[in-house]
């Protein structure tokens, strides 16, 4: 079998790992602020939180940027269903933003539209999630640019983007957001088990983040409401959880954080070997922008078909030869959770809609041989029946 992705680990992972179980602290020692550290160092972010899940980072950031009961949060139609569940656990209502076909971003046409028509019924969002879908950057720039007309807050889920680039810039800088998020899923880029972090140019989102990472709990005597008893003395200051993640974990994540680049390099060449030979398949092609570098967490095609069918035959008979490619994703408003509750319709979402009855993440990661990349290659070959030029 190959999968569409998967953790790519050696031994200096295992060494580093090992270190973390022999030392002192296995939980929120030192090895967590190193790893934010380097991180920070990697994205040029001067504040990095690192914790339990990319989930948990979300939850987080919504709740720094005070979001709640009464309040809206809208995010692109085509993710991961964590992007929207953020705003839900804050007790805010969740709406969608349609998707460009080529990039599969959040399309900021539908984004200005629908701000517009918001501005008229008085429900503007008080916070927008862009997606970086499969490791390209959305159009940051634009978007920021609507936040400051409209009085939006921009949290970036860059749980697939760790390691690309906007404008040359990294994703996670945050030039043109408030927070982004990263997620350290064995899938994703790098991996630490469960993980997942926050970025963010301003103290004070990072210090909320922080603290509500760890049940809301200061030992900071200056943000302390009481002189302190004594030196064992902390304070609860607001209902916080624990989404701490651990030493082991953050291990794993400093030696895989220096693998980073060269895993970024490897996706990309495989990506360029897919968008070779697929160049004549009739298959559509993912399309990077000029401006932007992907990291190719995912590298999806889409047929021709747009009614299903062909998405599904090319699926069942790529995985018939071992071939594990998967759907990225059921747009969110179509799960029970979100569809039940009559407010979302497919029909507004067109693009969202062709997009997900034709796309297929064909397997791309580190660790793929070309000689596997080939197979999938001959597969699709024999499946589309078109001429490969290998
Ligand atoms: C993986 C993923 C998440 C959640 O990441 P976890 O670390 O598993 O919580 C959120 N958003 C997107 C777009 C993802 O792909």
């Amino acid at each position: 079998m190959i999968p569409y992705g998967r953790q790519s680990i050696d031994s200096d992972d295992i060494d580093s790992v090992t270190s973390a179980l022999r030392s002192e602290f296995l939980t929120q020692g030192p090895r967590v602020g190193k790893f934010e550290s380097s991180l920070g160092k990697a994205i040029q972010s001067p504040h990095v939180i690192a914790v339990s899940s990319a989930t948990s980072a979300l939850h987080l950031a919504c709740l720094a940027l005070e979001v709640g009961p009464g309040d809206m949060v809208w995010t692109s139609a085509i993710s991961f269903a964590a992007s929207a569940n953020a705003a839900r656990y804050c007790g805010a209502e969740v709406d969608f933003v349609d998707i460009e076909l080529e990039t599969f971003n959040m399309s900021v046409e539908d984004l200005e539209a629908r701000l517009l028509r918001a501005s008229i019924d008085g429900k503007l969002p008080k916070v927008v999630i862009p997606v970086h879908m499969a490791g390209q950057p959305c159009d940051m720039e634009r978007i920021h640019m609507l936040g400051q007309e409209y009085g939006f807050a921009v949290i970036e889920d860059a749980s697939h983007a760790l390691g690309s680039t906007y404008n040359s810039r990294p994703t996670g800088s945050c030039e043109f957001s408030d927070v982004a998020v990263f997620s350290f899923h064995p899938v994703k880029m790098i991996t630490t088990g469960e993980g997942g972090a926050c970025a963010t140019n301003s103290p004070i989102i990072a210090a909320r983040i922080q603290r509500l990472r760890s049940h809301g709990i200061t030992r900071d005597v200056g943000e302390m409401e009481n002189p302190p008893h004594g030196p064992w003395y902390y304070e609860q200051l607001e209902l916080g959880f624990n989404y701490r993640i651990t030493d082991i974990q953050c291990a794993l994540g400093e030696s895989q954080l220096k693998k980073l680049s060269s895993f970024v390099r490897i996706r990309n060449e495989m990506a360029q070997r897919y968008d070779e030979a697929l160049n004549v398949s009739g298959l559509n092609l993912p399309v990077v922008r000029h401006d932007r570098k992907s990291s190719f967490h995912l590298y999806i095609v889409r047929t021709e078909d747009e009614s299903g069918v062909g998405r599904k035959q090319l699926f069942e008979r790529l995985r018939t030869h071992g071939i594990q490619v998967n759907v990225h994703y059921l747009p969110i408003y179509r799960h029970p959770y979100y569809l039940r509750t009559g407010k979302y319709s497919p029909d507004s979402f067109p693009n969202a809609e062709k997009y997900y009855w034709s796309c297929i993440s064909l397997p791309i990661y580190p660790d793929l041989t070309s000689s596997d990349q080939q197979k999938v290659l001959e597969a699709l070959s024999m499946d589309v029946g078109f001429q490969t030029i290998f």
